[in-house]
């Protein structure tokens, strides 16, 4: 029987910086995967930030914790406190979340309540009722990820400079889908930045959204119908956190989610990657804009996060004939269609 007192350690036994600090200290600082067997076969060099590899396994994980920390600095977010945050499928596109989500923020200890998708107009839309259930409940913050621009300045502040500096300042072109808009707008910025507008970036778009047609048209915000099986991407409007780049975009174009669901599979066939269709989507954007501005061009984009959390669907031979999607993948791939 051991009776010793126990003593409070010090915070690290040793020094030695590749130990991180908890969670919060493993957020960020992700490879950059050349996809070689891609860049091969296309003849432009594709290259994915791997923010699948942070601890919440996902890109948004740099976001929650640049909104937290200036909650937490402008004194409005306490000890004991409750965050409040409404994510949902976007006007048009009308999704709801995979239910492999929905389960994990419950493990997770998160109260998930579920609300219709209706448009951002209707006050019943879920920002505003997250907005209103924030005020109602006490000591409560409502972090608001799409306009809050502590979200694209915590990727200005890390996403962006890790890839400048993971490329040598020698892109020539980053593009990614935008759901928030934070990525894009907050590693376009320090891009074009730092390069004196050398590295063109782009904004690819899934069907349904509005964005492509919004940069194309120079402004005009027109409904689109249709719909994608992506998640997590595409608007229905410009989110503050995209207003503070989407003038400096150099274009827009729309993946259609043949494409996507096709890259998922190339993905894993020839990178080994097991990547959700936001991944998938970004990826088939770089290669579109690493052949638009031509042979031999270096183009990054963003692996957001990987398919474990939307596997019931993507690999489901069944659901992907319900979209129509089937036929997308081609012979020599199907064989991963387990499900
Ligand atoms: N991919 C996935 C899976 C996402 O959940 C999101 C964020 N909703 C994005 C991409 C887009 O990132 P952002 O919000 O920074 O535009």
């Amino acid at each position: 029987m051991f009776a010793l007192a126990r003593r409070a350690i010090s915070a690290r036994a040793f020094s030695n910086s590749a130990v991180v600090d908890g969670f919060t200290g493993a957020v960020g600082n992700t490879p950059l995967i050349y996809l070689k067997g891609l860049s091969d076969r296309t003849g432009v060099h594709i290259y994915g930030k791997a923010e699948f590899q942070n601890p919440g396994g996902s890109v948004k994980d740099r976001a929650a914790l640049g909104i937290v920390r200036d909650a937490e600095e402008r004194g409005l977010l306490k000890a004991g406190g409750t965050v409040v945050e409404g994510t949902a499928g976007n006007t048009g596109i009308g999704l709801a979340h995979s239910q492999e989500k929905i389960d994990l923020l419950r493990m997770l200890g998160a109260d998930v309540r579920p609300v219709p998708a209706v448009a951002y107009e209707n006050p019943a839309n879920y920002n505003h009722q997250a907005r209103n259930f924030a005020q109602d409940l006490p000591n409560a913050v409502w972090t608001d990820q799409f306009d809050n621009t502590a979200n694209a300045r915590a990727h200005y502040l890390s996403t962006g400079p890790e890839i400048w500096a993971q490329t040598n300042g020698e892109l020539d072109g980053f593009v990614c889908a935008t759901g928030t808009g934070g990525t894009l707008a907050g590693v376009g910025k320090y891009l074009k930045e730092k390069s004196g507008g050398k590295t063109q970036v782009w904004l690819a778009d899934p069907p349904g959204s509005v964005l492509t047609s919004y940069v194309a048209s120079g402004g005009k915000l027109v409904e689109r119908a249709g719909s994608s099986i992506t998640e997590g991407i595409g608007q229905g409007r410009i989110t503050s956190n995209l207003a503070t780049f989407v003038n400096e975009l150099s274009g827009a174009f729309t993946v259609p989610d043949e494409a996507s669901i096709k890259t998922v599979y190339e993905l894993l066939d020839s990178e080994g990657l097991y990547m959700g269709a936001s991944s998938a989507l970004n990826v088939a954007a770089a290669v579109e804009l690493g052949l638009k501005l031509g042979r031999g061009s270096r183009v990054a984009t963003i692996l957001c996060d990987g398919a474990y959390r939307y596997q019931s669907r993507l690999f489901s031979r069944q659901w992907l004939k319900s979209k129509g999607l089937l036929e997308a993948i081609p012979e020599h791939l199907s064989k991963y269609a387990v499900l």
